[in-house]
């Protein structure tokens, strides 16, 4: 196992991964930018470096600033968490070539399966069901008519490198699929430098269920069974729980499978995550595979009892998974909902500020995963993500009913949340019925 990694994050999710590590006996080197200086989560590692300016651009994205802080510190290896570098396969090989072990898949892997549209093309060769849609790139107008003539209309435009919800256009027409396709292609370009876009159908109000998934680089191929991420805004999750409510037996085990098959045929190691569409027959399609570990994760963990953060590095470390797939329980309900800084009454924008107060709330069955404190001062260059908020309890009714008193105890003050409206999500009976569907909350909530 690792002596010594670099936390190449900020946040939460650094704060996470020092946590595991602590428990671990492993030492930590943090970076932080200069908006981050001072934070109190930097404290819990054993270093810490500024790596440059507010702007991700100029810090938390600088390879050479973070290869060198790595340098300095000495480490083993580097965790790249979520978003900024964790699915960079460029950065993976640099790490790799520096002698430093990247924690998460192997490069080759990681750009295949980046990239949406190769990755649906390892899934049919899986033979794992994919949405219809264009072969491959959209290379012109007259393309993107004949195929969204041939699978019908409503379409997606969507750009083979995107993320967050980025890139993504629906078109109900020829005359909309025109000016959809250049402003996907445009966010894209911007958002990813790449400008590549392709074509899906859409699948009218489906569910998101995704399959956590680990492995080793000894041949072993576990799942840790799914997510259900259904509860969107903008494309972006707010909720997510486990196991996914309403779903056949049947149903769930060939997700599960299909994105066991999937993992395989494309030389994947560490955890990963396959993420499909599920429509009102219960079928599912394959969207993407994010190669990193998931803002959601920790209720896999409640359920399985497994520290994902920890088989990261076990994996890394080239250690074999210490356990077969049929020794890992799913054990009663957990959810997660996002508090983020943002205001849902104004069109979710962001709610940067200094928090004046807080009380978080705690007792049986509560998690709270948050790298923020009373006097906190929430910057507004990065994701609004603030904390998260996880309950675990026998039965969805009662997970959902201690979900509800935490959010009631819940005082975040100095700024907006989107506490009031996870409220509503929680007191809904479409919600509290697992009878819900990706464009839900914008439909009825907002
Ligand atoms: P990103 O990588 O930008 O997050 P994804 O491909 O993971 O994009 O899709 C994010 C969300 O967008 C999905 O959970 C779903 O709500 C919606 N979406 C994506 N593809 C489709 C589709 N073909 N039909 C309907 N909704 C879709």
């Amino acid at each position: 196992m690792f002596q010594r990694i670099l936390v190449a994050n900020r946040g939460e999710i650094a704060l996470r991964i020092i946590r595991t590590c602590r428990e671990l006996g492993i030492e930590t080197v943090a970076v932080f930018s200069e908006a981050d200086r001072g934070a109190s989560y930097l404290d819990l590692a054993d270093e810490a470096y500024c790596i440059g300016g507010n702007n991700s651009s100029d810090s938390y994205l600088m390879i050479n600033r973070i290869i060198s802080a790595a340098e300095i510190g000495n480490v083993q290896a580097i965790h790249p968490g979520y978003g900024f570098l964790a699915e960079n396969a460029h950065f993976a090989e640099v790490c790799r070539s520096c002698k430093i072990e990247f924690i998460g898949p192997p490069h080759e892997a990681m750009q295949q399966l980046g990239d949406k549209v190769t990755a649906r093309t390892i899934a049919r060769n899986a033979k794992v069901y994919t949405v219809p849609g264009s072969d491959g790139l959209i290379e012109n107008e007259t393309e993107a008519l004949r195929v969204a003539e041939e699978i019908g209309y409503p379409v997606l435009v969507k750009a083979t490198a995107g993320g967050g919800g980025k890139g993504m256009r629906v078109a109900r027409n020829n005359i909309s699929l025109k000016g959809c396709l250049s402003a996907a292609a445009a966010e894209a370009e911007k958002a990813f430098n790449n400008a590549g876009v392709y074509l899906e159908k859409y699948i009218e109000n489906p569910r998101h269920v995704e399959v956590q998934i680990l492995a080793d680089h000894h041949g072993n191929t576990v799942h840790l069974w799914e997510r259900d991420c259904t509860l969107q805004r903008r494309h972006q999750k707010l909720v997510e729980e486990t196991p996914a409510p309403n779903l056949p037996k049947a149903v769930r085990e060939d997700i599960c499978k299909a994105a066991i098959r999937l993992v395989k045929t494309s030389g994947y190691a560490n955890a990963g995550t396959v993420e499909f569409l599920v429509d009102s027959e219960y079928q599912f399609y394959f969207i993407e595979v994010n190669a990193r570990i998931q803002v959601e994760h920790p209720v896999t963990e409640q359920v399985t009892g497994i520290d994902l953060i920890e088989q990261q590095l076990r994996i890394a470390a080239g250690e074999e998974l210490g356990f077969s797939q049929r020794k890992i329980p799913c054990l009663g309900f957990s959810i997660e909902a996002r508090i983020n800084a943002e205001d849902p009454e104004h069109d979710f924008r962001g709610s940067p500020g200094t928090i004046t107060g807080l009380k978080v709330p705690g007792g049986r069955g509560i998690r709270f995963d948050s790298h923020v404190h009373a006097g906190y001062r929430v910057p507004p260059y990065y994701d609004s993500l603030i904390g998260k908020l996880i309950v675990h309890r026998p039965t969805r009714a009662e997970a959902i009913r201690c979900m509800k008193r935490a959010l009631e105890e819940f005082c975040v003050e100095g700024i907006h949340t989107t506490i009031p409206l996870l409220k509503q999500i929680f007191n809904h009976s479409a919600f509290i019925d697992g009878n819900v569907d990706t464009g839900f909350i914008e439909r009825e909530l907002l």
